[in-house]
């Protein structure tokens, strides 16, 4: 049974993660591009001090009530891939090398089931659209995959909006973009706290999407896009 809830006017996605995901995996890629700055991380390696490094950014956004901007994006970026890669021999010339790398279609995948999935809740005459913390490089990304297509007259970059998820401004942009009171709004993303908790927060229906299972405390997730639909 569609997990869209009765009431629904527009369905809005988060894109990393959700609709969209690095290939190879970024572990993989930012690895093989510190080898060609000098320097050796396996991808395992890679991995743990990323999450560090994330994690310290996100942690600096909460003390600014989650604003941002193109420059805070780039500066977040340029944080994690430095503090990731400590010990390249140009950190600056590494991460502009990554920063590009992401920033093209051909470095990303479409989940396996998003694009039946847009064109069925497209033809229901659902109002679709993307809600992103990424930056303005997914305008370049969008660009390799018309399968999304029926998302992209509603794109709202949180770079752009001026205040990113989870926080409440962002959501409240959500539901002006798509013309509808929050409450008729679903918001369907993987990250717990700014997808799912963001949303809910600002009254909007949310679904986690929790392939592995990780998160049984939230008690609306989804294991795969096409639960949207099936
Ligand atoms: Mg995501």
């Amino acid at each position: 049974m569609s997990r869209v809830p009765p009431g629904m006017r527009a369905v809005f996605f988060d894109a990393v993660g959700t609709l969209l995901f690095p290939d190879p995996s970024a572990p993989v890629v930012y690895a093989a591009i510190a080898r060609q700055h000098g320097l050796n991380l396996c991808a395992d390696e890679v991995r743990a001090r990323f999450v560090t490094a994330y994690r310290r950014e996100e942690a600096a956004d909460v003390a600014t009530a989650w604003a941002t901007s193109e420059p805070r994006e780039r500066a977040r970026w340029h944080a994690i891939v430095t503090e990731t890669l400590l010990g390249v021999t140009d950190p600056d010339s590494c991460f502009r090398h990554l920063f590009d790398h992401f920033a093209r279609p051909t470095a990303w995948k479409l989940a396996p089931d998003a694009a039946e999935v847009v064109a069925a809740l497209h033809a229901r005459g659902l109002t679709l659209g993307l809600g992103s913390n990424y930056d303005e490089r997914l305008w370049s990304l969008l660009a390799g995959f018309p399968e999304l297509d029926p998302l992209k007259d509603r794109v709202l970059i949180s770079a752009a909006v001026g205040v990113r998820k989870p926080g409440a401004g962002f959501f409240h942009a959500v539901a002006r973009a798509a013309q509808c009171d929050p409450s008729e709004v679903l918001f369907v993303g993987d990250d717990a706290d700014n997808d799912y908790t963001g949303a809910s927060a600002a009254r909007m229906p949310a679904l986690l999407l929790d392939p592995d299972d990780r998160f049984t405390e939230v008690p609306h997730r989804i294991a795969t896009l096409g639960d949207l639909v099936r």
